[in-house]
């Protein structure tokens, strides 16, 4: 029987919820015995494939980036997950809706400088650096999320549970796996 596909991948979000998936330790064994991981911070794939059975996203939605990504990832998937608060909330991220964007990152990158190479000013960058949008928003302000996993970040097992479930053609029930924080 062929395995199936999960790939994850991280927007605006610390890696934390990634480090938990790895956490899962000896589960990810099982895991890897139903599924190949074809996109993701470990897998040298440049884009996000088709035919993804199981995308698993952490972060929120904060830059043109991570809506590219995120749109990409809902189109070429079967199901998606949202890992953690921030891609279920907002969490961290959305911490930053209160100031105009333009406000911030003069705040940053010209008031807050510290290092002025050469004799330039100090400026916003644009080469490389993704546009922020207005406001941080919890994945399912941008594409459907078929499953949600909180915490911050969510325990390995909670992540297991859900992998294993989807693995299987189930529908997760988190019951009182589920917690926030
Ligand atoms: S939910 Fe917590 S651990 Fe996960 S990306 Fe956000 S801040 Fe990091």
């Amino acid at each position: 029987m062929d395995k199936l596909k999960i790939g994850t991948c991280w927007l605006d979000g610390c890696s934390g919820c990634h480090m938990s998936l790895l956490d899962m330790d000896e589960g990810i064994v099982a895991v890897l015995r139903k599924a190949d991981i074809v996109f993701g911070p470990l897998v040298d794939a440049q884009e996000w494939p088709e035919g993804v059975d199981v995308a698993v996203i952490e972060g929120a939605v904060s830059s043109q980036d991570d809506l590219k990504l995120a749109e990409a990832a809902r189109a070429r998937s079967k199901v998606v997950v949202a890992l953690g608060d921030c891609a279920v909330t907002g969490n961290v991220p959305s911490m930053r809706n209160g100031i105009p964007v333009r406000t911030l990152l003069r705040r940053v990158y010209i008031e807050g400088a510290t290092e002025r190479p050469g004799s330039e000013p100090p400026a916003v960058p644009t080469d490389g650096v993704p546009a922020l949008l207005k406001h941080a928003e919890p994945l399912h302000s941008a594409i459907k999320v078929d499953v949600h996993v909180p915490g911050c970040p969510p325990r390995p097992n909670a992540i297991l549970f859900v992998l294993s479930e989807l693995l299987e053609g189930r529908t997760p029930d988190l019951g009182s796996k589920m917690r926030f924080g």
